[in-house]
């Protein structure tokens, strides 16, 4: 199951990743861990009844939670994403609620090993995936396994450093790819420019919009993408920029990692070459001819289910593990 910030989604998979049934619903974060496990436990079962599945079918359950992770004790810790959680003992909750092995991954990694294992990647043995919503995240693949890192907070790629006095990031620092590429920032870069009167459309898709509280705006790069369909020129500029600082996260990716494949999956993603063609233009003039042989950027094809069917793929590697009498 994906534990997002404002949905819960259970999806009941045979091992090969087919899907025979799912469930959806709120997570309620500001209910607290408590009362959120609670409707894990809920969803996992109503997910089981919409595959015809009893509870004793029930062979294990793997969790995508937002970050940082403490693989090793089963903890997520301060994720920013669900707002004062402190540290959590997820796989110890929920595997006294359901009774069944619990593995837990990071929602990043695991989508990167969903798209890896079903998904767009299932080519690629070395693989980058970058999703771009309104954050920017990511996982990296070696050899067919998630890299981790030394504590388990490898793969941060929205917070790759590309201009040092550029804009500032939900992270507290200056200039992060997340800063200049994400949907945060496409419609930050949006609203300013609306502001200034320089696009006329924005301005009215501004207007329109319905500001959540606290902001001034309620633009959203989904408004930018419209604007740009109906031919603003600006609106296109703000995405081909964006697009382009996706694209120099790339060329450092690709100089460090030279995958033979990189996933770009995420609501943002879904602009297609919009927003993919600036940054494998980026790619091609400045990577190594080397570097760039054979090397695909393609979108995700999964969507929102990769985290859950990545979680799959995590919670297969835990009990293998489990198995042979590692820890
Ligand atoms: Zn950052």
């Amino acid at each position: 199951m994906d534990l997002g910030a404002t949905k819960i989604f259970s999806l009941v998979a045979l091992p090969d990743g087919r899907e025979v049934g799912s469930d959806s619903r709120l997570t309620l974060a500001g209910q607290g861990p408590e009362a959120v496990v609670g409707r894990i436990v809920e969803s996992v079962r109503a997910a089981m009844a919409t595959a015809g599945a009893i509870e004793t079918h029930l062979a294990a359950v793997a969790v995508a939670a937002p970050g940082p992770i403490d693989h090793e004790r089963g903890l997520v810790r301060n994720p920013p994403n669900l707002p004062g959680w402190g540290t959590v003992p997820v796989v110890r909750m929920l595997e006294e609620a359901l009774r069944v092995p619990v593995a837990l991954e990071n929602d990043a990694n695991a989508a990167a090993l969903g798209e890896h294992a079903f998904g767009a990647g299932r080519d690629f043995r070395n693989m980058i995936f970058v999703t771009v919503s309104s954050g920017i995240g990511g996982g990296i693949i070696v050899d067919g396994r998630v890299y981790r890192g030394a504590t388990g907070a490898a793969g941060e790629i929205g917070h790759m450093v590309l201009d040092e006095d550029g804009p500032r990031c939900g992270c507290g620092q200056r200039g992060c790819l997340e800063a200049l590429a994400s949907g945060t920032a496409i419609a930050a870069r949006a609203a300013a420019l609306a502001d200034e009167g320089a696009s006329p459309v924005l301005a009215r898709l501004a207007r329109q919009s319905t500001p959540p509280p606290g902001a001034s705006t309620g633009l959203t790069a989904t408004d930018v993408e419209r604007a740009a369909l109906e031919g603003d020129a600006v609106a296109l500029r703000i995405i081909e920029e964006a697009g382009r600082y996706l694209g120099l996260g790339l060329v450092n990716l690709v100089h460090v990692f030279n995958p033979d494949g990189i996933v770009i999956g995420g609501g943002v993603s879904r602009m297609g070459d919009m927003i993919l063609e600036p940054a494998r233009q980026v790619v091609r003039e400045r990577c190594f001819p080397l570097s760039q042989e054979g090397l695909r950027i393609v979108p995700g094809v999964l969507g929102d289910r990769a985290g859950a069917l990545g979680a799959i793929v995590a919670m297969e590697r835990a009990h293998s593990k489990r198995r042979a009498g590692t820890p």
